[in-house]
């Protein structure tokens, strides 16, 4: 858990409230280390987020159910989704239940639906829960609507992934920029979010797929993942490159890393009438800077995409049953896998560029297999 923002976070043992009415308690098997986690103990986010119990991409089985809960038994196996969606406020009647009100509100809060929190530290102080989550741990309380029922036969590693990395990634190809067949597709940043957006590119029939990408080690993951070309380098160069490379630009390019000069790359990439997607998370202050003649001079446009712009539990299902049908291989996906214990490792090769995903694992036996790293 963290108590100051940019400061290493530490184990400690948390207590958890038993769940209120419509909660459930989840056996936390596996979760993902997340850019947002490490913009969270890094404190590049709102200092109020701080005390916490990070992680928010997880996934375990149902271990105890609060008052009223009806959808779900002990040992059902779920995925976290951090927005507890209520499906009935105008946004998500309107099918974006990724910006729920409701489900919003708790999520930014790092609180539960009521507006508090079930863990506690030694002294009984409230910890917060990390975007309505807190999986670092082995235990966590969560709102119903924050479970997802999973196909049989998926791993709970697999599923901590989808239920954040693949939906942000996916979802963003699939209902932000709406690619089809043929379109042509540019992915800045090749992390565990970018390799989940090149995916998406190759599942809607995009071709080409530029990665592009300051590591040669991660565009070698990118092409593995369908990505058709890899331009290396960091500044604002490959823009140029990418235009070059398809005889014009693209007609959708994705940021995936949340930075100036990587939404600038994004946006030089674009061929006339082409559209960006912001995916990758920035911290507090940072500025997108583009030059704003070409909005008219070539018909660019830009958006952002937060948490696959769609209905996240109903697609992080839908997710999970394409990778059990080997649509989608996370195997190529994670590149660390991790004791808890093991946490600052693994954001500090996050800091460091370092690899594409670790996943910790807080339950060997219910995480399942995982493929031996390469
Ligand atoms: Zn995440
Ligand atoms: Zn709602």
């Amino acid at each position: 858990m963290a108590r100051e923002p940019g400061k290493p976070g530490q184990v400690e043992t948390v207590t958890l409230d038993p769940p209120r009415p419509r909660e459930v308690r989840v056996k936390v098997a596996s979760a993902g280390v997340c850019h947002s986690d490490l913009h969270l103990l890094d404190g590049h986010l709102d200092a109020d987020n701080v005390p916490v119990v990070p992680g928010h991409e997880g996934a375990g089985i149902v271990d105890a159910l609060g008052d009223g809960v009806r959808d779900w038994v002990v040992g059902d196996r779920v995925s976290l989704c951090f927005i507890p969606a209520c499906g009935r406020c105008p946004t998500c009647e309107a099918g974006q239940e990724n910006r729920c009100e409701p489900g919003l509100q708790a999520s930014f809060a790092s609180r539960l639906l009521d507006g508090t929190s079930r863990a506690r530290d030694a002294e009984g102080s409230e910890l917060k829960q990390f975007l309505a989550v807190g999986c670092f741990g082995e235990y966590t309380v969560v709102p119903e609507q924050g479970l997802v029922r999973l196909p049989d036969g998926v791993p709970l590693w697999q599923a901590a992934l989808i239920g954040c990395a693949v939906v942000t990634g996916v979802g963003a190809v699939r209902n932000a920029a709406g690619v089809r067949p043929g379109d042509s597709v540019c992915v800045v940043g090749c992390g565990g979010v970018g390799l989940q957006v090149i995916d998406g590119a190759r599942l809607a029939g995009a071709d080409p797929i530029v990665a592009v990408d300051r590591s040669e080690s991660k565009l070698s993951v990118a092409r593995a993942h369908g990505a058709t070309h890899g331009i290396v380098g960091g500044g604002t160069r490959p823009g140029r490159e990418v235009r070059e490379l398809t005889g014009g630009g693209v007609d959708h390019a994705f940021e995936v890393v949340g930075r100036t000069d990587t939404i600038r790359v994004a946006w030089d990439a674009l061929k006339p009438g082409g559209g960006a997607v912001v995916v990758g998370l920035a911290p507090r202050g940072t500025d997108a800077v583009l030059p704003a003649l070409e909005f008219l001079t070539a018909e660019k446009a830009i958006r952002g995409s937060f948490y696959g712009s769609g209905r996240p539990r109903q697609e992080i299902a839908e997710l999970a049953q394409l990778s059990l049908d080997g649509a989608i291989d996370l195997g190529r996906t994670i590149s660390h896998r991790a004791p808890l214990e093991d946490l600052e490792p693994a954001l500090q090769r996050m800091r460091d560029g370092v690899g594409s995903r670790t996943v910790l694992i807080l339950d060997p036996e219910l995480a399942g297999a995982l493929p031996q790293p390469a």
